[in-house]
């Protein structure tokens, strides 16, 4: 089976990670820290805070912008479940902005017919997350300028999306957001196993968020409220959880980190053909603006029903049977039965609901072969048929 997606570990990473396990210390040691200020150098952002996963991060991103109970979270609805998940965990409502039809992010258009009408019922967003599917930055321009106008923040939903740029500036920098968030999961650009980040600007955010990875416990004497008790002395000032990262995935990650211009150019790279070979087939390939370089982290394509005698079910299944591991990115959010039982509709988001209806991610990752891709078209060739 060729997969969707797969990490690229090199005996560069799997020393890196055997130098900790050898190392004094397996977590909480230097290499966090040190893959911290890699993601900054190559972001340009002020603070990075490593977390357990992207999920985690989210999470404590949502609680330090100060989500809570009767609060309301946007986010797209085609995503994986944790952009919207993130809000439910701090007791606040999730609803969702449908996707343009070009780029599959959300629509800064429909964003802004629903923000006016949220205005008009009261029921405005404290927080909106736009999330940078397959790697394609979200129009961050526009939603950063009704932002102001509606006096949301937000989180950039970045798993995707590491090494890429929009406007010429790499993505992760919050130029126009609050907090941008990455994962490091295997299939995503570059990988900790399990893993994400936190990026601000924000001294405040950034400190509210190292306080939520680590049970909101501190040494710092600048936020505890009374003179130490000696040098074992540390506060809980907040609820926090246990989300930090470890040495050893940190290790990973900053060995990863040094290839991933390489990676990016690899995934563009093979994207690319793709694009050439494709315009054959039946089959709409991924639109890419003109302000964005996407990472590539997905590449979808959608079936043109009038033009295929399969159904898209019938060449998904094809595929896998032809041993193409592909994959569909993503069962619309409030297509899912415990968003169901929240109240959302089917319909809802008829432009979400028509991408699922036709999208199917083929397989792109750095060590995917030329033949390797060949037979992935060949697969889709017949599959159609
Ligand atoms: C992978 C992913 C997440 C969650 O990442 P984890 O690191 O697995 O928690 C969140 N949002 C999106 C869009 C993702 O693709």
């Amino acid at each position: 089976m060729i997969p969707y997606g797969k990490q690229d570990i090199n005996s560069d990473d799997i020393d890196a990670v055997i130098d900790v396990l050898k190392s004094d210390f397996i977590t909480q040691g230097p290499m966090v820290p040190a893959f911290e200020d890699a993601v900054k150098t190559h972001t340009g952002v002020k603070y990075a805070l490593a977390a357990n996963s992207a999920t985690s991060a989210l999470h404590i991103a949502c609680l330090a912008l100060g989500v809570g109970q009767g609060d309301i979270v946007w986010t797209s609805p085609i995503s994986f479940v944790a952009s919207a998940n993130c809000a439910l965990y701090c007791g606040a409502d999730v609803d969702f902005v449908d996707i343009d039809e070009k780029t599959y992010n959300m629509c800064p258009i429909k964003l802004e017919e629903k923000l006016l009408s949220a205005q008009k019922a009261g029921k405005l967003p404290k927080v909106v997350i736009p999330v940078h599917l397959s790697g394609q930055s979200c129009d961050m321009e526009k939603i950063a300028l009704l932002a102001k106008t509606y006096g949301f923040t937000i989180i950039e939903d970045a798993s995707h999306a590491i090494g890429g740029k929009y406007k010429k500036q790499a993505i992760g920098n919050c130029r126009y957001s609050q907090i941008t968030i990455f994962s490091f999961h295997p299939v995503k650009i570059i990988t900790t196993a399990e893993g994400g980040m936190a990026l601000t600007n924000d001294a405040a955010l950034a400190e509210k968020m190292d306080l939520l990875r680590s049970h909101g416990i501190t040494r710092d004497p600048r936020l505890i409220n009374e003179a130490s008790h000696g040098s074992w002395y540390y506060q809980q000032i907040e609820l926090g959880f246990n989300y930090r990262m470890t040495d050893i995935q940190a290790a990973l990650g900053l060995s990863q980190i040094k290839r991933l211009d390489q990676f990016v150019e690899k995934r563009q790279q093979l994207a690319q053909r793709y694009d050439e070979i494709l315009t054959t087939l039946p089959v709409i390939t991924p639109y890419q603006t003109h302000d964005s370089s996407s990472a590539r982290h997905l590449y979808i394509i959608k079936i043109d029903n009038q033009k295929c005698s399969n159904s898209h079910r019938q060449i998904f299944e094809k595929m896998r049977d032809l041993e193409i591991g592909v994959n569909l990115h993503y069962i619309p959010i409030h297509m899912q039965p415990y968003y169901q039982k929240l109240g959302h509709k089917k319909g809802d988001f008829p432009i979400a609901e028509d991408y699922y209806a036709h999208a199917i991610s083929i397989p792109l990752y750095t060590q995917l072969s030329h033949h390797q891709q060949d037979q992935v078209i060949a697969a889709l060739k017949q599959a159609i048929n």
